[in-house]
């Protein structure tokens, strides 16, 4: 026999540590669970354990957060020392929004949680700041951030970034729909040249590719072709509503359904989504609603009855949804389509999480015909059109058909139909929370 031949049981030998990884490292990876690496993590781990700058497409899903976390926690640990008390964090993780921040800073306390030394903390908008600034004094190694609430501090200088070997931008594409183009750029001009940067996002092109062309030295793009582990397990489906009240009776007969231990249904309005968890409620269901118009502290406790199981039906918005990673959620029902097509792909990703599977069902107005067309174009792939005993609708749409549906049809007002959106746009859920902060000198006009 070879004696260089590892004699061990293959079961024994985790392939993480095939991608590079310390055993310590290696060891929080299994003790989390995992087994083998997703095609991200194999594709991303190893190139960034090089040192190069990587322009990373990932999906929602796609196990990308392991993907920068596990190679900034390898560069502390090959390299220990950490700046003293005040002089900021060695790596930097930017994201677009607290919930995400708030999942990112969860996963570096699970796949750090063998490096007893590790100091890691979020600063991001909508939350006090005390705490934050305490965390801020002390000594760090990893910061998580949302761009508004991290550009405050810089600027009153309450922060340094001198420090940074790592920074990080995650979902990029959503950080620039929001429109921290330049937030993001101040931010990275307080980070060392000699820094490296890892950039994820959806799309690779437009403005991500500038913004990349600006930040990034040569990156190198890593693009994995086949759709993430746990979207292959995501069921979809489509129901056409021949109005309201036939959507509701859709809603009410879904939720019916055993099979469910939890849902989101998605409205595309915080009204909606408040009217709506009102009347489940009376219904007798154990709701809430979730969106980005309530407090800070009333978000934070409705998720946690939604991990502690005290809730069956969260009612949620796209911004305030974003980040959620509730393993027990089984369905997504959207009730109100996204107003932007990607965040059906961020919605129906709250199902299907960790290797399970899930069910993502629409139900759509046929005067939204012209959206579902969007939504199937932009996934490449058709919704199977379904029905219930009972509630079929009275008209149907052969696939592919749509064109001058929305303006043959529904003039009428209906809450989160096209017309209320024009109406109502200062309800969406589609604008930063941090925007406020901008907007709140000029004076705020709604909420999202
Ligand atoms: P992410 O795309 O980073 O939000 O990860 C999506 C989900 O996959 C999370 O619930 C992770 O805990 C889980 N996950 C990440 N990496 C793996 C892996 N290698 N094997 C199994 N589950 C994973």
């Amino acid at each position: 026999m070879n004696p260089l031949q590892n004699t061990g049981s293959p079961e024994l030998v985790s392939p993480f540590s095939g991608l590079g990884l310390h055993e310590q490292i290696v060891d929080a990876v299994s003790r989390a669970g995992y087994t083998t690496p997703t095609a991200v993590q194999a594709a991303a781990i190893p190139a960034a354990l090089l040192g190069d700058d990587l322009m990373v497409s990932s999906a929602t899903g796609s196990g990308k957060t392991a993907s920068f976390v596990l190679p900034t926690l390898q560069r502390l640990v090959a390299n220990p020392g950490r700046p003293a008390p005040g002089r900021g964090p060695r790596a930097l993780f930017l994201s677009p929004t607290r919930e995400l921040s708030l999942q990112i800073t969860k996963a570096c306390e699970t796949y750090g949680r063998t490096l007893r030394w590790l100091r890691v903390a979020s600063v991001v908008g909508g939350m006090p700041y005390g705490a934050q600034l305490r965390a801020l004094r002390g000594s760090l190694d990893v910061l998580i951030a949302t761009p508004g609430r991290l550009l405050d501090l810089l600027t009153s200088g309450r922060v340094t970034l001198a420090s940074v070997e790592t920074f990080v931008l995650d979902e990029a594409d959503r950080m620039l729909d929001m429109g921290f183009i330049e937030d993001i750029e101040a931010i990275a001009n307080a980070i060392p040249r000699s820094r490296q940067t890892l950039l994820f996002s959806a799309t690779l092109g437009g403005k991500v590719g500038d913004l990349a062309g600006n930040l990034m030295r040569t990156p190198r793009r890593i693009e994995i072709a086949t759709p993430p582990a746990a979207t292959k397990a995501i069921t979809q489906r489509l129901h056409w509503a021949d109005g309201r009240v036939h959507k509701d009776k859709l809603l009410d007969r879904l939720l019916a359904d055993p099979t469910i231990d939890q849902a989101v249904v998605f409205t595309s309005t915080q009204r909606d989504a408040e009217r709506l968890a009102e009347s489940l409620q009376a219904d007798g269901h154990a709701v809430s609603a979730l969106h980005g118009g309530m407090p800070q502290g009333l978000r934070s406790r409705t998720l946690s009855a939604l991990r502690q199981r005290r809730l069956r039906v969260l009612v949620a918005t796209d911004v305030a949804a974003r980040g959620i990673d509730v393993p027990t959620i089984t369905h997504v029902i959207n009730y109100g389509l996204p107003i932007q097509v990607e965040d059906y792909v961020h919605r129906i990703g709250r199902t299907g999480r960790a290797g399970r599977s899930g069910l993502a069902v629409t139900l759509a107005e046929h005067a939204e015909v012209r959206t579902i067309r969007r939504i199937e174009r932009f996934t490449d792939a058709k919704i199977p059109v379904s029905t219930l005993e009972g509630l079929e609708p009275r008209q149907t749409h052969r696939p592919g058909s749509g064109h001058g549906e929305e303006r043959r049809r529904g003039h009428g007002y209906r809450p989160g139909g096209p017309a209320a959106r024009k109406q109502g746009a200062a309800h969406r859920d589609a604008r930063p929370h941090e925007g406020y902060r901008k907007n709140a000198t000029r004076g705020r006009q709604g909420g999202n």
